[in-house]
């Protein structure tokens, strides 16, 4: 069985803006600012190396950006939960994410899971709203370690509980939306298929060097092809 790991924001789901809008108010809550939200790029960073980024940028020591971190961690969750209700039905699955998922759930040569930066209740939170609750067996988040990089072999480990056998770094593909998720494989020698669902286009992430690059996830065979590729 082959790992599937995929990020969440900007490639499985368009939360439209409910996860920045939501760390704002955590911010102001716990911090009395944000930062440069406007102008920070919050993607492919994990939540705490955003709140870390924002608080930096502002001035901020290490120590007492980390004093704030589990109230900010609660607050943002409540003011997720507000966001996604306020966006109720909106929030939706990119194109053929539905349709690949029942693909891949459905083959026994793939175990797919999840390598996302967000706060392991804010995921499961962004994935409720589109309507993907509980459809991975595993992952590894934001809330496991502030470096993506760190994540892959946390999402192995807990595959590896879930299914009860061993899997492999290098054969995993992970699927994902930024130069980061593409960086985050090469550090672990995994393979990548990029999507430009997100903020980045095809020419910006084949500059990257991915293994393969799709505007969308909606063709489905051909994206298969692809995941199954030695
Ligand atoms: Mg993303």
């Amino acid at each position: 069985m082959r790992l599937l790991l995929f990020d969440i924001d900007g490639t499985l789901v368009d939360a439209l803006g409910a996860g920045k809008a939501a760390l704002g108010r955590a911010m102001l809550r716990v911090y009395g600012e944000t930062g440069p939200i406007e102008s920070f790029e919050f993607h492919g960073k994990t939540d705490p190396a955003i709140v870390r980024g924002l608080l930096r940028a502002a001035g901020w020591s290490d120590a007492d950006i980390e004093g704030g971190f589990e109230a900010t961690w609660s607050a943002y969750l409540e003011a997720l939960d507000d966001e996604l209700e306020q966006r109720d039905g909106s929030v939706k699955t990119f194109p053929g994410v539905e349709p690949l998922l029942r693909a891949v759930e459905a083959d026994a040569r793939f175990a797919p899971g999840l390598v996302t930066g967000n706060m392991e209740s804010g995921a499961s939170l962004k994935l409720g709203a589109a309507g993907l609750d509980r459809r991975f067996r595993y992952g590894a988040f934001g809330s496991d370690s502030e470096t993506r990089d760190d994540l892959p072999p946390i999402a192995l480990d807990r595959a590896e509980r879930a299914y009860g056998q061993s899997f492999d770094l290098g054969a995993a593909v992970i699927v994902g939306d930024t130069p980061d998720d593409i960086r985050c494989a090469r550090a672990n020698g995994a393979r990548v298929l990029a999507v430009s669902t997100g903020r980045h286009t095809v020419q910006e992430l084949r500059e990257h060097g991915p293994d393969a690059v799709f505007e969308n996830l909606s063709d489905t065979p051909d994206v298969l092809r692809m995941l199954t590729d030695e």
